[in-house]
């Protein structure tokens, strides 16, 4: 008895050192082990018939051996395994197919290239301005003197050493820019970034988009600028919608107004987000006052013009029903991934 296991665990130890992949030595773990007719099973089964004073040890020694080829058995369990992964990792031969989530564009770039679209079917020019900008631009060249409190409204970010140096605080910047570069009759669009030092919050961002247009030539008038709002609101929120202007001050203009359009959640009935009033404020708008035609080079005597700004983002957040100023620029991939 004790020289069959012997001999038994010889071979079972060597045939599983030989078994080349995990279901080879499955075979090799049923052959010995299995319930019903494993060779190692039927001579433990048949120790009742080896006489008593043998028994135990025979017993132990089968015992012992049984042990032995369960522990051969998980060893080589898992330097199977162990080899079959570095095996996939290694194969040379596998053609390699990267995995590429595709992406897609900002909420606020889509509107900015929709409305691009539109406006340049109207004839605008699209261009462009630095958002590290000067002073004179962005505040002096419209009506915006240093001691002005509209730069109390608009603080931004400065650059240390250059006093003269700021983040623009509207696309407004561009006016000037443009009108001495192209002079007039222009009508051009602008749209990027500003900034803003402010205290954030679900309404505030230090950085947000906006969208700049303006008109120069003879006889721009106020009718023209009504004209152009009008359609952009209908654009955006459909035919149905109204726009409503009503004079508000801004230094770079006059007259200026403050445009509304009907609200498109409640269709003027009154909502939350109207706060109950019919209208949505979208833009700020009128025309451009001699000031800055002067300072871009133009005879406000002969050229007038006009300009209105949208806010991108806010634009954004009323066409998305967005809440949260501050997910625009948080790279949050679930709130991005919905666009
Ligand atoms: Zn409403």
């Amino acid at each position: 008895m004790e020289h069959s296991l012997k001999a038994l665990q010889e071979k079972a130890l060597k045939e599983i050192a030989g078994a080349n992949d995990i279901d080879a030595l499955e075979t090799v773990e049923i052959q010995y082990m299995g319930r019903a007719a494993g060779e190692l099973t039927a001579i433990l089964k048949n120790l009742k018939d080896v006489p008593a004073a043998e028994r135990p040890r025979t017993g132990a020694l089968a015992n012992e051996i049984k042990q032995d080829i369960e522990a051969q058995i998980l060893e080589r369990r898992e330097a199977l395994l162990a080899r079959e992964e570095n095996e996939s990792v290694f194969d040379v031969t596998e053609s390699y197919v990267p995995r590429r989530e595709s992406g897609t564009l900002h909420p606020t770039t889509q509107i900015q290239y929709e409305l691009e679209d539109f406006f340049a079917a109207m004839g605008f020019r699209i261009i462009d301005g630095p958002e590290l900008e000067s002073d004179f631009y962005n505040f002096s060249a419209l009506n915006i003197a240093p001691d002005h409190p509209a730069r109390d409204m608009q603080d931004t970010l400065y650059i240390k050493d250059h006093p003269t140096w700021l983040m623009r605080t509207q696309t407004s910047s561009v006016q000037v820019r443009a009108m001495r570069e192209y002079g007039a009759p222009l009508q051009a669009i602008a749209s990027g970034r500003c900034f803003r030092n402010e205290a954030t919050d679900a309404r505030h961002e230090h950085t947000f988009h906006q969208l700049e247009g303006f008109v120069v030539g003879e006889d721009v008038s106020f009718a023209h600028l009504k004209g152009i709002l009008d359609a952009v609101a209908r654009h955006l929120y459909g035919e149905d919608t109204q726009v409503r202007l009503r004079p508000k001050y801004y230094p770079f203009v006059e007259p200026g107004v403050n445009g509304e359009v009907t609200c498109s959640f409640c269709a003027g009935g009154g909502c939350a987000l109207c706060k109950q009033t019919g209208w949505l404020e979208i833009f700020g708008a009128g025309l451009i006052h001699p000031h800055v035609l002067k300072e871009g080079g133009l005879d406000s005597k002969k050229v007038s013009g006009l300009a209105f700004g949208f806010g991108l983002t806010r634009l954004a957040m009323l066409k998305y029903g967005i809440n949260d100023i501050r997910l625009f620029m948080s790279a949050d991939m679930q709130f991005l991934k919905q666009f």
